[in-house]
């Protein structure tokens, strides 16, 4: 993805009341802050259109959406100092770290929509859907946790698809084409990726995963 540097973001960010960015000192304290109500994440939200989508529908839910960068971030920031939606916090951090955030079994759901491929071989192991991040997510998710994941990139789905089978993962749902099919598409938000890509003709792949 193509970064444009918004200067003035990370101080913003450490400034805003709806973002945390050191977040090593919530853990364990997630269940309170979202006063019992399950906690769902998005690891690489992005400027958050589908979070806060989510977040409105479900009042009941608590959401937590994860993004590495201040100049995206501010994006979702943004929007939220106009909805001040009660249920939803950001957290800048780089996912790698997730396990020093969350203690073991405090997340429900985690989804990852259309995450950056790192199409060189050497790269793998930092997809969001690799083994090694899959390991993380074990660590941290309730035990009937769930993690969703959408994209459009037909080689990155088939290697998350792989990886999760390495992990030791069930792979509960899937489809190649989540637009056409109508049991998954029910509900279904889109992300801003998501509607740029469909609307340039690009089946979407969605994976529904459990250990
Ligand atoms: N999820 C959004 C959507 O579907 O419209 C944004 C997709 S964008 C291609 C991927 C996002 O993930 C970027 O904003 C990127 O900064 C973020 N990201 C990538 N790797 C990350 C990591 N390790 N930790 C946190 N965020 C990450």
């Amino acid at each position: 993805m193509r970064l444009k540097n918004v200067p003035g973001s990370r101080e913003a960010m450490e400034e805003s009341i709806y973002v945390i960015t050191e977040p090593e000192g919530e853990k364990g304290t997630w269940k309170t802050r979202s006063g019992g109500r399950p906690l769902q994440i998005e690891v690489g939200m992005g400027k958050g259109k589908f979070l806060m989508e989510l977040a409105a529908r479900n009042p009941d839910i608590y959401y937590v959406g994860i993004e590495k960068y201040s100049s995206v971030l501010i994006r979702a920031v943004e929007k939220q100092q106009i909805q001040k939606l009660p249920n939803v916090i950001f957290v800048r951090m780089d996912a790698e770290a997730i396990t020093d955030v969350f203690e073991p079994g405090e997340v429900d759901k985690i989804y990852l929509n259309f995450s950056d491929p790192w199409p060189k071989d050497r790269h793998a192991k930092r997809r969001l859907t690799s083994v090694q991040f899959l390991n993380r997510y074990d660590r941290i998710l309730a035990p009937d946790g769930t993690v969703e994941f959408k994209t459009d990139n037909a080689d990155l789905f088939r290697f998350s698809l792989e990886q999760a089978e390495a992990a030791g993962w069930t792979v509960t749902a899937h489809t190649f084409d989540l637009h056409r099919d109508p049991e998954l598409s029910a509900g279904n938000v889109m992300t801003e990726y998501e509607e740029r890509f469909s609307a340039m003709g690009n089946p979407i792949h969605k994976m529904i995963i459990r250990r």
